[in-house]
């Protein structure tokens, strides 16, 4: 199997990146097409614009109403059209980010993401979640290139809620374990050919950044500002989780997620929270060392991610164990990551090593 690496071809990031936006737009369009939601137009579009203005860029800015759905494409994609824009810029959250994409791609011109967030390692890939108008999972969209260009300004990033920067540290603590599996597994990542060691070793990356930077990290995003920390913490939830995921594999950890979705109470959560929770499971799958585990729990428990089943709003009741079973049988469907696992993974496996990383999680706890 050939070795496939994927990534944006520009990232970008720091304080103040987006007030330099103009700079890098004008490098690959004289005309660009910028959406938003109100709320992030409102926080950030005025500094959008001047930047573009001053690099001499004209734009036609246009608000996102809120949902990926192939409708809003189609309306997005009608506008830009009919002002013959050379490229699109998403401001915003992972809604905005993936329809950005999307109609970029309808269009065949170049993609500037700019993420207000640093909750998932979603920005920098070339896929997007496509829903219903209701809101409800409708597919995913795979495109054949990775964003032109994905500028994170940080001091944005820094003033976001802190569960939603956790929620991204979460998402990032999944990537080295279901690459490192995927890679013993030799089987073919999203990038759709085997691990190199070049994304292994973004992949290992991530993970040390998160337990040397994580904690501080995100006492100063508690406190509102941007620090060194949070700049290392920011690329890894982004860049390092963003490569890793694509070009070095997924495995059981973000199957383990997609099985929690089944269930009613577990709605609430982040994406990278029950990844988090997931990551405890699969290192219960692999009876990865207790060294090893520690450190995780140790990790998660710091910056507060989840680690038993009540934190992620299950309680105990009659009901419990089949909820679980439900999530493990989902977690084992045939389309499911968790089957580049190196070894053959059952629902009874993971039914058991879920109720084991919850017991685990309250022994570390209390
Ligand atoms: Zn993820």
């Amino acid at each position: 199997m050939l070795k496939v690496i994927q990534s944006p071809s520009k990232y970008i990031q720091g304080p103040g990146a987006l007030s330099h936006i103009g700079r890098y737009t004008k490098m690959i369009a004289g005309h660009v097409f910028v959406i938003a939601d109100n709320f992030v137009m409102s926080l950030i579009g005025d500094t959008v614009s001047n930047s573009l203005e001053e690099h001499e860029v004209t734009s036609h800015f246009e608000i996102f109403n809120g949902e990926c759905s192939s409708s809003e494409i189609e309306r997005l994609s009608a506008i830009l059209v009919s002002n013959q824009c050379q490229a699109v810029i998403g401001l915003g959250g992972g809604k905005t980010l993936d329809t950005a994409k999307a109609i970029a791609y309808e269009s065949k011109i170049p993609i500037i993401i700019s993420p207000t967030l640093a909750s998932t390692d979603a920005p920098t890939s070339a896929l997007s979640v496509l829903y219903t108008e209701l809101g409800k999972f409708d597919r995913y969209l795979r495109y054949p290139q990775n964003p032109d260009i994905v500028l994170m300004d940080t001091s944005i990033v820094a003033k976001a809620p802190v569960r939603l920067f956790v929620a991204g540290m979460g998402d990032a603590l999944a990537t080295y374990f279901e690459a490192r599996a995927n890679s013993s597994a030799h089987k073919p990542t999203m990038a759709g050919g085997a691990t190199s060691t070049t994304a292994l070793a973004l992949a290992k990356l991530c993970y040390e950044t998160l337990i040397a930077e994580g904690y501080k990290a995100k006492l100063a995003v508690e406190a509102g500002v941007s620090t060194l920390a949070v700049e290392n913490i920011v690329e890894a939830n982004t860049y390092l989780s963003g490569i890793g995921f694509e070009s070095a594999g997924l495995a059981a950890a973000h199957a383990i997620h997609n099985g929690f979705t089944v269930l009613e109470e577990c709605h609430h959560l982040y994406h990278g929270e029950k990844v988090a929770f997931g990551t405890l499971t699969q290192l219960i799958l692999e009876n990865s060392s207790s060294e090893e585990l520690e450190a995780v729990l140790d990790f998660c428990v710091q910056v507060g991610l989840p680690v038993t089943l009540e934190q992620l709003g299950l309680r105990d009741s009659e009901k419990l164990h089949q909820k679980i079973m439900q999530v493990a049988i989902a977690s084992c469907s045939e389309e499911e990551t968790i089957h580049n696992m190196p070894f053959a993974v059952t629902p009874d496996q993971v039914y058991a090593a879920i109720l084991a990383t919850d017991r685990m999680g309250q022994d570390w706890l209390y």
